[in-house]
């Protein structure tokens, strides 16, 4: 990215460098916002990155002791919901720079050139990606074939990634490999090396640049790796590679809601706004009843991801260990990541035509926010190992689902609100993958509002967090039935063969 020093602002005061970073934001994004070329362009311009990274927005991921604001979760949850009011885009770009990025660098980057990287971050705007996606290996990553061998302290690096953010752009990458065998085969376990795209025995060559549908800012593409580094660069796990890669990606899943808490605050915000000012029949949209339904819903998503942002500054820190966590990272990141697509279908529905623009957020927030429920694991995946899970846990304690709900840490204060339904529950670790899904996006559902339940504590809108309770309970209700009544229907094989309506 732009090479030049920074004209910097003064950021020791957090609440002044948000008000200013959010201002700056506000008035650039009315500006792009109104040109439909702008809108359209790939890339953000060398001025307009200039104007954002003045405000040091990356510097809440850098280590106090490197001149950082020193890795607290709620300033880097804010600096990404601070961003997303303004655009899905941003906020993805400083999610990949922190959580994939700056975040696994500062726990495990022990020998890394760490002083002359996070210069670079906070003296010239550098940004940094993880590169784990291969075309063959997407979200089975841990079989990716990019792969490593090292002579003499050189580690020497060879593969094709694809679809890493930023590809192309990033100054810095880490890059996920596995040890070349002596025999030919690969290591099991894998392994994480940074690299400086300055220095040309590591660069990383953009070879075939991807038209991406949505995310227009963010340049995505083919990455061929035939590189050499240091073996000072390669992240040091405190056990495993996988276990530091798990920590990482739930790391990252649990800051998915400071992406998504700025965009569903505005979406909220301006459909609330426009059905209040739109007149049918000479009154608002909201004498319609749906309508009513429809905002109440995205009141409920607004809630329910303050609530994740709360439950993310408990548990996500650098100083924790996240690998174990894989529930409730998988709940906080689908939960999310389908609220976000659902807000952006329900706001373009409500702006009618008018939705239809590329100006409006509602209708950009459909192909924004969609690869979210995709990257990071695929959202059916998650909810599935969620409801696996549990009922491997459930057969071991040999429990019926209600009783394990009604023991487990993360649902026991809130297991009641969802009986009768869960008393007739059956469930068992060997059912087809479909029914894990939807008990997956169950269980999800009441992890969710035991988060919603203890936002009381932090004096949040009772009204708020009473509404959505009781629609968790009726979303719970519905997978619940739907998973009981779910039966199986495969897709038919040659199902060409014979089904020509016009014969
Ligand atoms: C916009 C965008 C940004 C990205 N950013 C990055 C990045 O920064 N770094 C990086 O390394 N990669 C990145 N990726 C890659 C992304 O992580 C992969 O695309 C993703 O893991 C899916 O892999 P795949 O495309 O190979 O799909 P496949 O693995 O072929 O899966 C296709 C679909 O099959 C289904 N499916 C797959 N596995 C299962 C399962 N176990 N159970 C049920 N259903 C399943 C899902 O519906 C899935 O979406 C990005 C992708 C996109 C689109």
């Amino acid at each position: 990215m732009t090479e030049t020093t920074m004209v910097q602002e003064d950021t020791r005061n957090f609440s002044q460098m948000i008000a200013n970073f959010a201002g700056e934001l506000k008035d650039l994004f009315i500006e792009r916002n109104s040109d439909v070329d702008q809108l359209t362009t790939r890339g953000l311009s060398d001025e307009q990155m200039a104007r954002i990274m003045k405000h040091n927005p990356l510097s809440v991921a850098i280590p106090s002791e490197y001149g950082g604001r020193g890795l607290h979760v709620k300033e880097c949850l804010k600096v990404l919901e601070t961003a997303s009011y303004e655009s899905i885009p941003l906020t993805l770009i400083f999610g990949i720079n922190i959580a994939l990025f700056l975040e696994p660098l500062a726990k495990y980057g022990i020998n890394a050139p760490k002083e002359a990287i996070y210069n670079k971050f906070l003296k010239h705007g550098a940004m940094g990606g993880l590169m784990i996606s291969e075309p063959a290996h997407g979200s089975d990553a841990l079989n990716m074939t990019t792969q490593h061998s090292q002579v003499n302290g050189i580690v020497s690096i060879k593969g094709k990634k694809h679809w890493q953010g930023l590809s192309g752009d990033a100054d810095y990458w880490l890059v996920a490999s596995r040890q070349a065998k002596e025999n030919g085969g690969l290591g099991r376990d894998i392994s994480l090396f940074v690299t400086d795209n300055a220095v040309p025995s590591q660069h990383i060559p953009l070879i075939e640049r991807y038209e991406n549908n949505g995310l227009y800012p963010i340049s995505y593409g083919l990455n061929s790796l035939d590189i050499e580094v240091p073996e000072s660069h390669e992240l040091q796990p405190e056990s495993t590679g996988i276990k530091m890669l798990m920590d990482t990606l739930h790391r990252s899943r649990m800051q998915f809601p400071g992406m998504a808490m700025g965009f569903l605050k505005r979406v909220l915000e301006d459909t609330t706004e426009y059905c209040n000012n739109r007149l049918v029949r000479g009154n608002s949209l909201l004498q319609f009843d749906q309508v009513k339904h429809q905002l109440a819903q995205l009141q409920s998503a607004f809630t329910v991801c303050s609530a994740m942002c709360n439950r993310s500054c408990e548990i996500s820190g650098v100083d924790k260990n996240t690998s174990l966590l894989g529930l409730e990272a998988n709940t906080i990141k689908a939960r999310v990541t389908d609220l976000m697509q659902n807000a952006a279908q329900t706001m373009t529905q409500l702006f009618g035509s008018s939705g239809y623009k590329i100006t409006n957020l509602g209708s950009r927030g459909i192909m924004d926010s969609r690869p979210f429920q995709i990257f990071e694991g695929p959202n059916e995946m998650l909810y599935s190992q969620i409801s696996e899970a549990v009922t491997k846990q459930m057969q071991k304690l040999k429990m019926t689902f209600s009783e394990y709900m009604a023991q487990y840490e993360l649902t026991a204060s809130v297991s009641s609100f969802f009986a009768p339904i869960i008393d007739s529950v059956e469930a068992s670790k060997s059912m087809p993958q479909r029914k894990h899904v939807l008990l997956g996006q169950a269980i999800s559902g009441m992890v969710v509002a035991s988060y919603v339940e203890k936002l009381s504590e932090v004096s949040f809108n009772q009204d708020l967090i009473n509404n959505t309770i009781d629609s968790l309970k009726q979303d719970v209700d519905n997978l619940l039935n739907k998973y009981k009544q779910s039966t199986i229907i495969n897709p038919i094989d040659h199902f060409l063969q014979n089904s020509n309506w016009a014969v």
